[in-house]
């Protein structure tokens, strides 16, 4: 019996994660459920999943949870024994604890750097959906899951669709004449604004950004998916994980999102991984690996698709592409700064603070801008770089909006 921890259990992923879950009690057991704020919901996950633990990071809402339960457990003939734990610290504490063996990483933005930081130093199997915490840290984190004999499987379906057309030997999962591979084929939807003209980019409402074509998934993402930060993040965390450089990654845009991503071989073989877009799919891939289970997704029917079709990226018209490659060839504390100032930016997008066009002028700023002093990469160092990136990112959009 798997014993799980999922980071993140009440947005997009987590909820993916618990279907799957749902379908397969006989091999994974909930040890912990984590949430921001999402008090019902949580609750509902209690009902059903019965954690020994819940973490609600809000103080507030930890305390209303409580309150909840003990009602519950007061008028109706029920016991709900979960142990509700509130603020960051507890997220760290579950994602680390001895009796977890499995660590779903489902929190967005850089929230969620520590806990699977946590989960990688204690040699837990993390589900990495996190990419902002592979994209801040890189190097450390993979060091920290090689040196304390933890794994990470990728959750990002087109990472896991890489993992899926790689070689099985780990030794060999990257780009190198050893592995026989000559490069990664990364897909992307193009998002929902592919076929926008420029001119009518700059007045997209968050509803519309947030209305993507083939996935349904949480707010922050659903942005990046729009501008193609997404895609640029997702260059990144390919470096990381495949353990390569950006020429040897090449993005190519698929409207259909079907083929989820490529690798291809000195012998000119392309191997792809296909499915419907459905994230159930890489999730049950990566809990059972390297077995295989039941998903619930439907099967994939070629003959309704009909056609696929691949396209260039338009690096002109989605320019947090471009920012995000410079990004990783500057160095890392650049990634870190990359990724600070669009959080900061799709949030106060999200907030009707600014407009979808100044998204990438505000990090483009933040990179043109700021200056790291040649020191260690280490969590502090990299803490201290996402929290100057954030301030310049918030001056600059003040101004922009006085
Ligand atoms: P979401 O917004 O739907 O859910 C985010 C979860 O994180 C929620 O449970 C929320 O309570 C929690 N959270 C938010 N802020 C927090 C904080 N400050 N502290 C602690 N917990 C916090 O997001 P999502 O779409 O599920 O995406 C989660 C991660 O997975 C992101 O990094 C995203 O890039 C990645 N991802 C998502 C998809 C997808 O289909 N949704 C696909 C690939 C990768
Ligand atoms: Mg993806």
């Amino acid at each position: 019996m798997r014993q799980i921890t999922i980071l993140g259990s009440t947005g997009s992923i987590g909820v993916n994660t618990l279907d799957v879950i749902a379908r397969h009690s006989d091999r994974y057991q909930v040890y912990a459920l984590t949430a921001n704020q999402a008090v019902e919901r949580m609750l509902s996950q209690i009902q059903q999943f019965t954690p020994k633990f819940a973490v609600i990071v809000d103080h507030m809402a930890a305390h209303q949870l409580e309150l909840l339960i003990k009602n519950l457990n007061q008028n109706q003939n029920v016991t709900i024994d979960t142990q509700i734990l509130a603020g960051s610290d507890a997220l760290c504490e579950v994602a680390s604890a001895e009796a977890v063996t499995d660590v779903m990483a489902a929190i967005v933005g850089a929230a969620g750097l520590l806990p699977t930081l946590s989960a990688a130093y204690t040699g837990k199997k993390i589900l990495l959906a996190n990419k902002e915490a592979l994209v801040m840290t890189g190097e450390l984190m993979m060091d920290a899951v090689r040196d304390n004999n933890a794994s990470l499987l990728p959750i990002d379906s087109e990472h896991n669709a890489i993992f899926q057309c790689m070689p099985s030997d780990s030794e060999r999962q990257t780009v190198s004449n050893r592995s026989g591979v000559k490069k990664i084929i990364l897909t992307g939807s193009g998002g929902p604004f592919r076929t926008t003209p420029v001119k009518d980019l700059e007045n997209i409402t968050p509803d519309e950004a947030c209305a993507h074509p083939n996935w349904d998934m949480g707010r922050k993402i659903s942005v990046d998916s729009a501008t193609l930060m997404n895609k640029g993040l997702e260059l990144i965390e390919a470096c990381y994980l495949f353990n390569t450089t950006p020429d040897k990654v090449e993005i190519v845009i698929h409207p259909q999102s079907v083929v989820h991503s490529m690798v291809q071989y000195v012998d000119g073989s392309v191997l792809a991984q296909l499915g419907n877009p459905d994230m159930r799919t890489p999730i049950a891939h990566a809990l059972a690996w390297p077995e295989r289970i039941a998903s619930g997704v439907e099967p994939l029917n070629l003959l309704e698709i009909a056609a696929l079709e691949f396209e260039k990226p338009n690096d002109q018209k989605f320019p947090c592409l471009g920012l995000a490659r410079e990004a990783i060839l500057a160095g890392s504390f650049y990634t870190v700064s990359l990724n600070a100032a669009n959080e900061v930016a799709v949030e106060q997008f999200l907030r009707e603070k600014i407009g979808f066009t100044n998204i990438a002028e505000v990090i483009s700023h933040v990179q043109k801008t700021i200056t790291f002093d040649d020191i260690e990469v280490t969590v502090q160092s990299i803490l201290a770089a996402d929290a100057k990136s954030r301030q310049l990112a918030e001056y600059y959009i003040k101004q922009l909006i006085s």
